[in-house]
């Protein structure tokens, strides 16, 4: 099915044993702020880097596993099948750096990620800048071999776990004044605070505190690119990540269907198992129906990216994916819950955690709103040939 090759299908099948491994320590994560056990996280991070599995988004030369785009959808797509954020040691780091990284920032901190020796977050979201990602207030200013940066950054996730932060500040002054420049902060730093760490919905190990930056001072070679890339990099992420969240959530998809089809065979109400019900047929013959389409748009997409794709075009259908899976996943998490009864209000369901788990993935990496929003200006701008 979906024309995946042998070398594709041995990827996948990979992936998905070292998932179906992590299934077991779900319940125990919930009750235990999403952690595994100190001895299988280190096993499970072991096998990982032995089995091939971690940077399938970087080359080779740089230690990754140098996947097509399709293949890092599909072990992505495994990922999302482990509630709590379990399989996120599976990481991909920052793609979209190699390009513009200099041989210092290489060898400094690209290597040590892709080794899995080192790990990133992201610091661009503000108070008063999310979707609108221009309106960010924090900022950069040159001093001699330095920048100085100022700003208070919002939902910083996987600070709590990461050895640097990419800071994103508006230059105050120079040729660039005004623009956005990215850095390299490495954790901790003098002058880098967290102001406080707030429960969100789901229990996952990576925390997503607010963080201050206070004259923090880091030498001239922590800028990533050019004066002014900031948001070419920003995007860049985004549209990457967009990829990943669509899998991620369609992997969570394929598990609430297979859980709920599962425990609607089995489920004897009134004498019948509740499968038999057509009420409940519908929930699961649609859920299957949107998995299936989802996944037929994600893996095109990713093609596309792979065939080198008009890049306006792979931006949109990137939204399109985000949009599709997230909503389907958020869809088909509702059903299942319904479907479990009372059992899938209770947290030790797998439906109950994706119920609260998934609801992020309508926001981060860009709204629904937002990707409607890009969608809409392909289509203004170029018409419906251009996206579709
Ligand atoms: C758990 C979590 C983790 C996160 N991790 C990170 C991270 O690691 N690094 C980071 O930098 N950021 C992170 N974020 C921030 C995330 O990317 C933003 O929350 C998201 O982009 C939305 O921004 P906002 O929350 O400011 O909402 P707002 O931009 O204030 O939007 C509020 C509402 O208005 C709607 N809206 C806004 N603009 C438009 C428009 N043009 N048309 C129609 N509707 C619109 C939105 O869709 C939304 O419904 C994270 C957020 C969460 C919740």
């Amino acid at each position: 099915m979906y024309q995946l090759t042998a070398e594709d299908r041995e990827l996948q099948d990979r992936a998905r044993r070292f998932v179906d491994d992590l299934f077991p320590y779900e319940e125990e994560a919930e009750a235990n702020g999403g952690h595994l056990p100190a001895d299988v996280a280190a096993a499970m991070r072991t096998r990982a880097k032995e089995e091939g599995l971690l940077a399938t988004n970087i080359s080779r030369d740089l230690g990754g596993g140098g996947c097509s785009m399709l293949q890092q959808v599909l072990v992505q797509e495994q990922v999302g099948r482990a509630t709590n954020a379990l399989a996120w040691m599976l990481s991909t780091p920052p793609q979209w750096w190699v390009p513009v990284a200099t041989e210092h920032q290489r060898e400094r901190w690209l290597r040590p990620t892709v080794a899995g020796e080192a790990g990133e977050c992201y610091a661009i979201t503000e108070e008063h800048a999310g979707s609108d990602v221009s309106a960010i207030e924090a900022t950069a200013r040159r001093e001699g071999d330095e920048y100085v940066l100022d700003g208070v950054k919002w939902h910083v996730t996987s600070y709590n776990e990461a050895t640097y932060a990419f800071f994103q500040g508006r230059l105050t002054d120079g040729p660039h004044a005004g623009d956005h420049a990215m850095f390299v902060v490495d954790l901790p730093s003098p002058g880098v605070r967290v102001v406080r760490t707030p429960a969100y919905s789901h229990t996952i190990a990576h925390h997503h505190p607010i963080v201050a930056f206070e004259q923090v001072r880091v030498p001239a070679t922590h800028l990533v690119g050019e004066e002014g890339g900031g948001m070419t990099y920003a995007y860049e992420w985004f549209r990457f990540e967009r990829f990943m969240v669509a899998a991620r959530c369609l992997g969570a998809t394929e598990r609430l269907i297979d859980e709920a089809t599962r425990f609607a065979r089995e489920r004897i109400v009134s004498g019948s198992p509740i499968i038999e019900f057509q009420l409940v047929q519908a929930m699961l013959a649609d859920s299957a129906t949107e998995l299936f389409a989802g996944r037929s748009m994600l893996y095109e997409a990713a093609r596309g990216v792979d065939e080198g794709r008009d890049r306006k075009v792979q931006h949109g259908q990137a939204s399109m994916a985000k949009l599709f899976a997230s909503e389907t996943a958020n869809r088909v998490a509702d059903r299942a819950v319904q479907i479990f009864g009372g059992r899938g209000y209770m947290r030790e369901n797998v439906a109950e955690r994706f119920f609260r788990e998934l609801r992020v993935e309508r926001i981060w990496e860009g709204t629904s709103e937002i990707q409607r929003v890009i969608v809409a200006a392909q289509l203004a701008k170029r018409g419906i040939g251009a996206i579709a």
